[in-house]
């Protein structure tokens, strides 16, 4: 029951206050992984929800996405591609920035990573301000990738992003959340 998987794994998310900096309540999901019950779960989750859905290739942002994207692409039997901090990828790539905080970042994807018409599931593990996302997002739309859903562990509603990314139109699915 997905409902008290939620729950199981929320449970498990460690909480460190005021890290990276004050005021943050960063929510580590290493203890998820750690645990070889609670990875299992965590995985399978996402494994049975993209199961009979045609998916084509699974995108992983940028550090943790590519923890639970790989061993969920690996399950489905399909791909995985990286989305990746910019300056990281050897061969030629579309970027796309967007705002921090303080500042910007840049993401970039190789120019090969997805065919045009291709089912694309992107993955991350935490949705906050969604800008992280919303930039996976238009990586793969750019490249003709067919975004079927963004996926994360954990939403953060008070930041906002769930809901600037579900506005603009891309379903998403949260395992969790943190209010
Ligand atoms: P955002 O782009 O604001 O949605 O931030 C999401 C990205 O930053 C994800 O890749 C998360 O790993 C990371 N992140 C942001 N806020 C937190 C938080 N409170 N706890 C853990 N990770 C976070």
């Amino acid at each position: 029951d997905p409902l008290n998987h939620a729950d199981y794994i929320r449970s498990r998310i460690r909480t460190v206050p005021d890290w990276p900096q004050a005021g943050v309540q960063f929510r580590d999901i290493t203890p998820l992984l750690q645990d070889p019950k609670t990875f299992r779960v965590l995985v399978d989750v996402f494994v049975h929800r993209y199961m009979d859905q045609r998916i084509d290739l699974i995108a992983g942002l940028d550090a943790r996405g590519f923890i639970l994207g790989s061993v969920v692409a690996y399950e489905l039997n399909i791909g995985f591609v990286p989305v990746r901090k910019k300056g990281k990828l050897p061969y030629t790539t579309v970027a796309e920035e967007y705002e921090l905080e303080y500042g910007n970042a840049t993401v970039e994807v190789h120019t090969d990573a997805c065919q045009p018409g291709q089912r694309v599931v992107v993955l991350d593990d935490l949705v906050a301000t969604g800008g992280t996302m919303m930039a996976g997002v238009k990586l793969l739309s750019r490249l003709g990738g067919e975004i079927v859903e963004a996926g994360a562990i954990v939403d953060l509603p008070e930041l906002g992003g769930s809901q600037l990314i579900r506005q603009a139109g891309i379903p998403l699915f949260t395992l969790c959340d943190f209010a």
